[in-house]
């Protein structure tokens, strides 16, 4: 059942008024529905505030024939506040599950989260429920390169997942890995040190005693609330919620397995958890294991905001439609078309089209191509990490302490004797430099930069991939398709002119047939470049 008003309590009314000029894009009955997030900081001069950004997502909204079917405000929060603490931004990934929008509007990407960290995260989530997030004003020829460690980010994500450690070929660089922490988060209970899971004296307990309770019978949801009451965090900084419970029971690093891929070894990281517990919470996990919720499947349209009619220039939109024998089928169709018909541009099938557009990505996988991606990446991380956490802070005080240490201790020498009062002051300084490296640690305990190396090795084994896999799909696509302009040909083929993300790949302009059998289309039969 649909809500039958779309919620705009969170506007003012300037600030709603705004659609009384344009009340139909205004619809959750529409198959290109998106949602507005929009965040306002105060701590920044050049804030677009509220009002302006609306203004901006609404005349995006017309421009593409979007329909806005929610609305998500969080105001005078700054760009540093958690995800955890912006409560509009957490109700949009908690509605992404089963909403009637399948794109998130943004007035730019920075609103989205504060690092591409946290951007990656909430995407995966996002993605996962059928979801895109879409920029209204950030071109997408604009500095391209700049989003590449967000679908570096992403695509690790799915790399760790059930489906592609089943299928990722061994090679010999894995053992070199094998036991060491890659990037990502660090579950709760761990720290890293020197590349190795540690225990973390100050959270292991707390995995601890969520196992033990839970063995014990009681329900994840009173741990829980429990957990958060007591002002208990996650891993990542954030309130506990059911699923970090699922995750936590499900880990087997907390009886010491290391996973890496298909690799399995036992004993290769610090147990937190025994056997006898482990095994009663698997027990009573499998018990609990309801039948999976059915949401309505949503399909996510990897193309949106980069695909334009050939004929007219228009965006192309996702549609969903229902085939001669009731099958349902997905499209791209321009949106001149849809609107106005004032396009006669074929639609073209979202699946066929998108695998195509991932398989050419996937081709862009060159070392050179690979080398340059993870420089970039690991480059970003590195400067993410500088600019959105104080550990170059702490590393300069640090630094100054241990001069001015150096400093003393060589005016002691050159005088020969040791005042009482400079004996005093090292050892303040002393304690200090010994605080501030506890501070160090903890801010370095949460942030794992990506290394040129893990982004390296990630590429190569995707591209061992002979045609990419359905989870990588988007982030081919994300990394490196700019556009993809479609013309309809002579009958039977399609025209494909693509541009590129990545400044040093030239555009392509190719032609392909299209298989009259839906079901079986692909990129196997002819293709012709014809334009370089
Ligand atoms: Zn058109």
């Amino acid at each position: 059942m649909k809500n039958c008003t779309i919620d705009l309590s969170s506007l003012t009314p300037e600030e709603r008024r705004q659609f009384s000029e344009n009340p139909g894009v205004l619809s959750f009955d529409c198959p290109e529905a998106c949602c507005l997030y929009m965040r306002y900081s105060s701590d920044r001069q050049t804030e677009q505030s509220i009002e302006g950004q609306l203004r901006e997502l609404v005349a995006y909204c017309l421009q593409h024939d979007l329909r806005i079917a929610a609305v998500y405000v969080d105001r005078a929060v700054s760009a540093h506040t958690s995800m955890a603490k912006r409560a509009a931004f957490q109700k949009m990934l908690a509605d992404s599950k089963r909403s009637a929008w399948n794109t998130v509007l943004v007035w730019k990407l920075d609103r989205f989260a504060r690092n591409r960290q946290d951007s990656a995260a909430a995407r995966a989530i996002l993605i996962k429920n059928g979801c895109m997030v879409v920029s209204a004003t950030e071109n997408i020829t604009n500095s391209p390169e700049g989003r590449l460690l967000e679908s570096v980010l992403e695509g690790l994500n799915e790399y760790y997942s059930e489906d592609l450690k089943q299928k990722i070929k061994r090679g010999n660089r894995e053992s070199a890995l094998k036991g060491q922490a890659l990037g990502g988060s660090v579950p709760l209970g761990y720290k890293i040190e020197k590349k190795k899971w540690v225990i973390d004296p100050l959270t292991a307990p707390l995995v601890e005693e969520a196992f033990t309770r839970y063995a014990s019978g009681e329900t994840a949801a009173a741990i829980c609330s429990d957990f958060n009451a007591r002002g208990y965090r996650t891993s990542k900084g954030a309130e506990f919620n059911k699923s970090s419970f699922k995750n936590i029971f499900r880990n087997e690093k907390y009886i010491g397995v290391y996973k890496y891929t298909d690799i399995r070894q036992e004993n290769a990281v610090p147990r937190i958890v025994t056997d006898d517990v482990w095994n009663l919470v698997q027990s009573r996990l499998k018990d609990n294991a309801a039948a999976p919720a059915r949401g309505k499947a949503k399909a996510a349209y990897l193309l949106t905001g980069k695909i334009f009619c050939g004929k007219c220039g228009s965006p192309m939109t996702g549609e969903a439609g229902t085939g001669k024998g009731g099958g349902k089928y997905n499209y791209y169709t321009c949106a001149n078309r849809k609107r106005r018909h004032a396009c006669d541009k074929r639609p073209v099938p979202k699946d066929w089209l998108e695998d195509i557009v991932a398989r050419d990505a996937l081709e862009a996988l060159t070392d050179e191509i690979i080398d340059y991606v993870a420089t970039v990446a690991a480059q970003q991380s590195e400067d993410e990490i500088s600019q959105n956490t104080n550990i170059p802070a702490i590393q300069k005080a640090i630094a100054e302490i241990e001069r001015k240490i150096r400093n003393l201790t060589k005016a002691i020498e050159a005088a020969g004797t040791a005042p009482d009062a400079l004996v005093g002051r090292i050892a303040e300084l002393e304690s200090q430099k010994k605080g501030l490296q506890g501070q160090l640690k903890e801010a370095q305990r949460s942030v794992m930069p990506l290394t040129k190396e893990q982004v390296v090795f990630f590429l190569e084994s995707v591209r061992e991939q002979a045609v990419p896999l359905e989870s990588q799909k988007y982030m081919l696509i994300d990394m490196f398709i700019n556009s993809v302009t479609v013309y309809d040909d002579e009958p039977g083929y399609l025209t494909i002119k693509t541009a590129y993300n990545l400044t040093n790949l030239p555009g392509k302009t190719y032609r392909i047939p299209i298989s009259k059998d839906k079901t079986v289309f692909g990129f196997d039969g002819e293709c012709t470049t014809i334009t370089i």
